[in-house]
């Protein structure tokens, strides 16, 4: 009966010690048709570097977002709409920005969440403008029409970033450079306080950035990695283990 005793608590302890599996919530778009809306290239992303993916819907106010990082470990800024440029003291520039107000409230008040409550973030393309703002920084509008340059960065065509030595980026794949996508038409301009701009297109542009909790990039490694690139894994996996940890 002592034996049998002894092997459930052995048994209890080893379950409460093992690692919990991180929940990682992803914000998301609201689509023309009213639906919550999200790339399948997030949620498996998450799921294949052993996160549980959580599709958030679009919250209320501070006390939603709150409530929601209470209970997530990690938090992913998805890509999408343009930020409003009133947010950083602009007019609309141009016939090309697009805006969703609502869900840039609800990001907002998410990232606000995760910060104060030190939850990593994961910021990815309009995710990253959105950071870069949120912090105190501005943004491009419209890369052809406000930023001259000779390097491609919308539709998807491909480019070359160069990577600062000490980066997170760096660290994990072991280069100075890498090849990645690029859907943006808008960029960060005025690099907020506090943010380390960690890679650059050869133009110059910011294509990735890290500040404290908070690892952002320009480009899509989510959707590298479903489209047969799972040297992004790794990207993924060290953000899982660190919201984990
Ligand atoms: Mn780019």
């Amino acid at each position: 009966m002592r034996r049998i005793f002894l092997s459930l608590s052995l048994l209890l302890a080893v379950a409460c010690s093992a690692p919990k599996t991180p929940l990682i919530g992803i914000s998301c778009s609201r689509s023309a048709s009213g639906a919550t809306q999200l790339a399948t290239t997030y949620t498996e992303a998450v799921a294949r570097a052993g996160g549980i993916a959580v599709v958030l819907p679009t919250v209320a106010d501070a006390a939603q977002a709150e409530a929601l990082l209470g209970v997530l470990d990690g938090l992913i800024l998805s890509g999408g709409e343009d930020v409003q440029p009133g947010w950083y003291g602009e007019e609309v520039w141009n016939e090309t920005v697009h805006v969703d107000s609502l869900r840039d409230r609800s990001d907002s008040l998410l990232a606000r969440a995760a910060l104060a409550s030190e939850k990593p973030i994961l910021a990815i393309c309009r995710g990253a403008q959105l950071m870069n703002v949120v912090l105190g920084g501005s943004l491009y509008q419209d890369l052809p029409t406000q930023f001259g340059t000779a390097v491609a960065h919308g539709g998807g065509v491909e480019h070359r970033i160069g990577l600062e030595a000490d980066s997170v980026l760096a660290g994990l794949y072991g280069t100075d450079s890498l090849t990645v996508n690029s859907f943006h038409h808008q960029a960060v301009k005025d690099v907020a306080p506090g943010v380390k701009i960690t890679a650059r297109s050869a133009d110059g542009l910011p294509e990735a950035f890290e500040t404290g909790r908070v690892w952002a990039v320009q480009f899509h490694p989510e959707k590298m990695l479903q489209q047969g690139d799972s040297s992004w894994i790794s990207l993924f996996g060290a953000f899982v283990g660190r919201c984990g940890s």
